[in-house]
């Protein structure tokens, strides 16, 4: 018997509050994964994920539960949607919530309201979710409830006695999770008798069916078999195969009103399926659902293939990437020094680290990156403005005036213990924050806002604020306006040549020190070569740092005169090795480190 009954809903956090290990703990009391499946975190499943410990893709579930509603036993179909909790992928959170009508809010019992735990709230609050809180970890000895749910209603108006108190580890109080989700939450508001409307939620490649769309359908009914149309293109396709997440694709040949789950129908290009499209039925008119905001993209990096010939390589990588994370933007572009690429936008600095890596591991592309920019405006005496993405691409000597600079800037939120109030006040102002918000959560913690460049941010502030607190500060941000900044760019030099993929915009006050730092760091990265290397930094004509790298001609054989064969074979082997990772540009060998540590000078 397959349950019209339908609740969808979605678990909401900070990082590391539990919400993968609650889903895993639901999978497991409905029967949908095996308890003790050996594998935590059952719905994190991409290595990205298992290595870092953290959600980067919203996963979606469906279980079947019984349970007494209105009187009678009733079987209900609940979606459960993980989200990560990063900054970076609220993206992905506001995607999910658009196919939810509730939210478990969890948060940790030690930690209490973190700002991510702030941010995430207010998403399901304005997506009008019905929202349920759920005090997790409270077998820890340092758990305090009842400080959690102080906070929860006076910062978000939360009612305490609606809280959950619940340990994902030990199972206490998981029992009132699945009632609560079934009474509080309303069933999703479409009808099976309007015609089909279905939102694309998201996509991804596999080798053997093509295109999978996990949709949610908002009204009407969806058969294996129906013809659909794309409201974004027009396209018309054939529905081979539908079914739901249980976690792993099972065919159920239809889907009702309101459920999520979903479809192969033959798209062949990753391009057509397009995240917040509406599919329907051919020969019906609709009216498109509102589909999502575009992605906004914080920070922009070149990609580039590692060795020369694997254009077209990195090329398919990406194209199939894109298809399961459609919040990167792409376009062709060329570098004198690394030849053919790609400048790619990402949501943030955490993002472009996991795309490069699920480009490596998942569609085994080997790239450089090159130092990654926020978008700056530049305008000219002639009127003309530039926006730009990618550093390379600014002129060193304009032909027209220079009248203004302008620098994105983001409103972050920052929640710390008081004690280190201090500290991070200092923090922001090196990192050129204006403060506009200084309040007390409660009698330990302070809450604070700062308008900050995004450019100081991006760069490493995260960790140096977790540094600063012990770790016990909680940062989120949201993107705020752009506003007059005093820039310049910042050209690096090997033996005279300007290497386009180094050049960076820095503010001019910081250009000094990180003109310093950068030809600092090019020198210990940069293996010495058979002729002398002069690393300069220059803005304009003007070099503000130099640094030589003498010539030395480098034998990796000579330490083993003894004539052993074989480890003269591996030492050759793992210098050619090192080699695949190198970019010759000019005459000068870099290796792939030298373009990751520029990443983090600030
Ligand atoms: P997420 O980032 O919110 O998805 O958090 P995870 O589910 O990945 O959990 C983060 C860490 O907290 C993991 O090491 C979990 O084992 C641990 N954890 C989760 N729930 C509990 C709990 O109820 N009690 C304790 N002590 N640890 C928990
Ligand atoms: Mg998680």
């Amino acid at each position: 018997k397959y349950p019209s009954d339908n609740i969808n809903f979605s678990i909401i956090a900070h990082v590391d509050h539990g919400k993968s290990t609650l889903a895993d703990r639901l999978l497991e009391l409905t029967g949908t994964i095996r308890k003790g499946h050996g594998q935590p975190q059952y719905l994190d499943k991409l290595q990205v994920e298992r290595e870092r410990g953290i959600t980067v893709k919203a996963q979606t579930a469906t279980m079947f539960h019984c349970h007494k509603f209105l009187g009678s036993d009733t079987d209900f179909l609940l979606n459960l949607i993980d989200t990560p909790g990063h900054v970076d992928f609220s993206y992905e959170v506001s995607r999910s919530l658009a196919a939810c009508q509730g939210a478990l809010l969890v948060v940790d019992a030690a930690q209490g309201v973190q700002a991510q735990t702030v941010a995430n709230f207010y998403l399901a609050f304005e997506s009008n979710l019905a929202i349920i809180p759920v005090i997790n970890k409270i077998d820890q000895p340092t758990a305090d409830p009842d400080r959690v749910k102080a906070q929860l209603k006076s910062m978000f108006d939360l009612d305490p006695s609606d809280a959950l108190l619940t340990s994902a580890k030990t199972g206490q109080g998981l029992e009132q999770v699945l009632p609560s989700v079934i009474e509080r939450i309303p069933p999703p508001p479409g009808k099976n008798t309007l015609p089909l409307r279905m939102l694309l939620l998201d996509s991804y490649y596999d080798e053997y069916k093509g295109v999978i769309c996990h949709v949610a359908i908002v009204d009407g009914v969806l058969h294996k078999g129906d013809k659909i149309c794309s409201a974004a293109t027009g396209q018309s396709y054939e529905v081979s195969d539908v079914g739901i997440m249980h976690p792993e694709l099972v065919a159920t040949g239809i889907l009702l009103t309101g459920q999520v789950g979903y479809i192969v129908s033959g798209m062949r290009s990753t391009k057509e399926a397009r995240v917040g499209d509406t599919l329907h039925h051919t020969r019906t008119v609709i009216q498109p659902l509102p589909g999502f905001k575009p992605a906004k993209h914080m920070v922009f990096s070149g990609l580039y293939p590692a060795d020369g010939s694997d254009f077209e390589a990195l090329n398919h990588a990406i194209e199939r990437l894109t298809c399961n994370d459609a919040s990167v933007s792409v376009t062709k572009e060329s570098s004198t020094a690394l030849g053919l690429g790609f400048r790619c936008g990402f949501l943030g600095l955490l993002h472009m680290d996991v795309f490069h890596q699920r480009l490596e591991q998942e569609h085994g592309a080997h790239v450089i990156s090159t130092v990654p920019t926020v978008p700056y405006i530049f305008e000219y005496s002639d009127g003309s403005k530039l926006q730009v993405q990618n550093p390379a691409a600014l002129p060193s000597n304009p032909k027209n005036r220079l009248i203004a600079c302008r620098e994105p800037t983001v409103i972050a939120t920052i929640i710390i213990p008081s004690e280190y109030v201090g500290s991070v006040i200092t923090l922001c102002a090196e990192r050129r924050g204006e403060q506009l918000e200084y309040s007390f959560i409660d009698s330990q913690r302070a809450f604070m806002k700062y308008r900050m460049p995004l450019r100081e941010i991006v760069v490493d502030f995260y960790n140096e604020l977790k540094s600063i607190t012990s770790g016990y500060a909680s940062f989120d941000y949201e993107d705020s306006e752009y506003q007059a900044s005093d820039l310049v760019k910042l050209d690096i030099l090997l033996n005279g040549q300007p290497v386009d993929a180094m050049a960076t915009i820095v503010h001019k006050s910081k250009a000094p020190r990180v003109g310093r730092e950068l030809v600092e760091k090019l020198k210990k990265f940069i293996d010495r070569q058979m002729f002398e290397i002069i690393i300069q930094a220059a803005i304009g004509s003007k070099v503000i740092a130099r640094e030589t790298l003498s010539a030395m001609r480098k034998n990796v054989l000579a330490k083993c005169y003894g004539g052993d064969v074989t480890r003269k074979r591996k030492l050759l082997e793992k210098q050619k090795e090192g080699k695949k990772r190198m970019k010759r540009v000019g005459s000068v060998d870099i290796p792939q480190e030298a373009f990751h540590e520029l990443l983090k000078v600030s």
